[in-house]
């Protein structure tokens, strides 16, 4: 089973889910990048992966310890962390 890693900001309700691991359906790893370039998160299997936001291929593999700082929407710092499983 993957891993459900996300946030909902506490201000305006921007929300961000994203799906990594192994799913039950799904042979390859997604993995959860961050864009060195715009700071958006990107989940992925693609073996040369790009930001959804930007296309910048300079991306950084998310460990398990990272944290959401703030909301994309209105750079609001009061975020509730979502955590869950897929499959
Ligand atoms: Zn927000
Ligand atoms: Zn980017």
């Amino acid at each position: 089973m993957g891993d459900i890693k996300g946030f909902v900001c506490l201000n305006c309700e921007y929300e961000e889910t994203h799906f990594i691991g192994f799913g039950f359906r799904v042979r390859e790893e997604r993995i959860l990048y961050v864009c060195n370039n715009c700071e958006a998160l990107t989940s992925t299997n693609a073996k040369t992966p790009r930001c959804r936001t930007c296309r910048s291929r300079r991306l950084t593999e998310v460990k398990d310890d990272f944290a959401f700082t703030k909301c994309p929407e209105c750079n609001h710092t009061g975020l509730e962390e979502l955590a869950g499983h897929w499959d």
